[in-house]
């Protein structure tokens, strides 16, 4: 892009300030509510040391905290060179509207480290991680009750085992020690379904506005998901989820794929499986077998599709090529993928967009689901699976009598008895959970929307219901 284009825009901090702004002017806040909500409370910096390869490093990491109108506040812990204090402060208030919209008792905070982690080895990212842990949890910037980090771009269930037995060591009597950071692993206080649980979040997202004619025909588009073009950048935790569900499970057909190297590109459909474990093991999609190869990546997120799933990163569209986008329908998996400047383009186009603050909450929602399971301290179906096995195995033994009683000589379908029969365990439960989560906060979105004529996106659609729970919040508590 022009570098003249790209200093017209405003930086991420900014957009969701934009954003922001567009939605309260069509509330009546108490004077200075509004300011209130919009300002990040505290960012807390740090600089910390760590022998490595008998050198001294320093590393810069941060904490932010937005908005603490409950409590505990929650955001995820990134890893990557481009992290900045702008950065940090922009995740965490959208994480507080995310968490307000999505319905999680909690406030919004984000947090990062300026580090490539491909650049160490596991040893040496296990010492740093622990290290910015204490720094952060002996100020009470990881704690069950006040700051609860999660995953992000860079970090994963290994960094969050990491932390939270870094959080255990410093605080031997917490029982609910475990509850002070989620995306753990199973086997370390996790929760099933964590993993996939932002990628799952989209694809109920997507299920969710198929379900209504009316905004799908605003999108352009007609029917279902069932053999939509979907283009996905950024094939990482999200991405991968997102289509792998939307591909094996919703007969969509995934016709780009776009990473850090580059595209691949096929009319067919892509298998999701293979490009990923051709990424896990080349370290991009060059060279993959199937498809066609565009050295610029960037230029298929301009290709012809149905809908387009940005998954990598923020700002990739931007006023250099909003204008370009041929896709009807976009679904924001990452935090932040298209800039105010360009959401303004977009709208103008009549672009549909399903944004971030909503898209990407299924993250937080089953974060929140493993936060409530570590303070109960037991798995969630352990004390009714087995009981509503037992009723439902009445049900089936008395239909089958009645039908040999009466000589009717009824049969239950294949299949039937075996899928009636399982009780729910956790994972079942984690899904049901997530989407009465995204069903539920689209339907809050969606009635803005259509109800409000001055309401024209679902973005400010979601800033408002978001904003309005944050405010009462806040006015409940006499401010
Ligand atoms: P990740 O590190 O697992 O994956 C990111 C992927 O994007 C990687 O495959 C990477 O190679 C690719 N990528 C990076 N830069 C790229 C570029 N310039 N072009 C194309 N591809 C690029 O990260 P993630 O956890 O999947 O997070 C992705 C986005 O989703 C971020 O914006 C993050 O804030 C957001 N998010 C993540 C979660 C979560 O639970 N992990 C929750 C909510 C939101």
């Amino acid at each position: 892009m022009n570098v003249e284009t790209r200093t017209k825009e405003p930086g991420f901090r900014e957009s969701v300030d934009l954003m922001f702004n567009r939605a309260v002017s069509l509330m009546s806040l108490p004077e200075g509510l509004e300011e209130k909500i919009r300002v990040c409370n505290a960012t807390y910096t740090v600089r910390f040391g760590v022998r490595l390869r008998g050198a001294i490093h320093t590393f810069t990491g941060y904490r932010s905290v937005h908005s603490e109108h409950m409590e505990p506040v929650k955001g995820g812990i990134r890893y990557a060179l481009s992290v900045n204090q702008n950065e940090v402060e922009a995740l965490a208030a959208l994480m507080t509207y995310k968490c307000a919209l999505v319905e999680t008792p909690f406030g919004g905070s984000k947090g990062g480290l300026c580090i490539d982690p491909r650049e160490y080895t596991e040893h040496e990212l296990e010492m740093i991680t622990r290290r910015f842990a204490y720094e952060l949890a002996k100020r009470d910037l990881i704690d069950p009750s006040q700051n609860v980090p999660a995953p992000d771009m860079g970090t994963g269930e290994r960094e969050m085992a990491w932390i939270a037995d870094q959080y255990r060591r410093m605080n031997t009597t917490d029982i609910n020690a475990n509850a002070c950071v989620t995306g753990k692993p199973i086997h370390a206080g996790g929760i099933q379904g964590r993993v996939e649980a932002t990628g799952r979040g989209v694809e109920y997202a997507l299920q969710e506005f198929f379900r209504h004619p009316d905004d799908v025909k605003m999108a352009g588009l007609s029917g279902g998901l069932d053999g939509k073009r979907v283009i996905v950048q950024g094939l990482g935790n999200v991405g991968y989820h997102a289509a792998k569900f939307l591909s094996e499970e919703d007969g969509a057909k995934i016709t780009g794929v776009v990473e850090r190297d580059g595209g691949i590109y096929s009319e067919q459909g892509l298998n999701v499986e293979a490009v990923r474990a051709w990424i896990v093991k080349h370290g991009g999609v060059k060279g993959y077998p199937e498809g066609t190869f565009v050295e610029d990546g960037a230029v298929l997120l301009e290709e012809e599709c149905d809908i387009l799933v940005p998954a990598a990163m923020e700002g990739v569209i931007h006023l250099g090529n909003a204008a370009r986008i041929k896709a009807p329908l976009i679904i924001e998996a990452a935090n932040g993928p298209i800039t105010a400047g360009a959401d303004e383009i977009l709208r103008e186009k009549g672009t549909v967009i399903i944004p971030d603050l909503y898209a990407n909450a299924g993250g937080v929602t089953v974060s929140y689901f493993e936060w409530v399971k570590n303070l109960s301290h037991i798995r969630f179906g352990r004390m009714q699976r087995r009981q509503e096995e037992a009723r439902h195995q009445l049900v089936v033994d008395e239909l089958e009598r009645l039908s040999r009683d009466s000589g009717i000589g009824w049969t239950i379908s294949p299949g039937f008895k075996d899928r009636y029969l399982k009780g729910a365990g956790e994972l079942e439960l984690v899904r049901s959970g997530l989407d009465d989560t995204m069903r539920a906060a689209y339907q809050s979105m969606r009635e803005v929307w259509h109800d409000r004529e001055e309401v024209r996106d679902l973005r400010v659609a979601a800033y408002l219901v978001a904003i309005g729970r944050v405010a009462k919040s806040y006015q409940a508590k006499g401010l």
